[in-house]
């Protein structure tokens, strides 16, 4: 499958590592939004939000109970927001389940 996160993942294409285990990988976003910008994906292909189920949402669970760590892992001490986009309207680019882990800085108050 043509999916980059998917490459990422399994090391073909290199990636500034915050936190990786055998489920999920976090690294640093190649165009970033803020001070610090994370991308924490699960290895394993989930197209977005709308694509997650029974069968696969032990992963969500699991990257959700890791987030505070990998956002103190990559420097974050003052707060972070957290967005995954979800299809067209989102401006989803990457068809692969990410969450951005923004934070280093004061955000603006709209969005959201
Ligand atoms: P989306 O717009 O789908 O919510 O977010 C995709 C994110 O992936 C963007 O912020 C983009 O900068 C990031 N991204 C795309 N390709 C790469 C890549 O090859 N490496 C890294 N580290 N980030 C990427
Ligand atoms: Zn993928």
């Amino acid at each position: 499958m043509d999916c980059i996160f998917c490459m990422i993942a399994e090391g073909k294409i290199p990636s500034k590592k915050v936190y990786e285990d055998s489920d999920i990988l976090a690294f640093h976003d190649i165009n970033p939004q803020a001070p610090v910008h994370v991308l924490v994906i699960p290895k394993t292909h989930i197209c977005c939000l709308d694509a997650i189920n029974s069968e696969n949402s032990d992963i969500v669970k699991k990257i959700f109970e890791k987030i505070p760590e990998i956002a103190k892992q990559a420097g974050i001490t003052n707060g972070y927001r957290l967005i995954s986009n979800c299809g067209e309207d989102a401006c989803q680019t990457v068809k692969h389940l990410h969450f951005h882990i923004l934070g280093g800085c004061k955000m603006q108050e709209r969005m959201i």
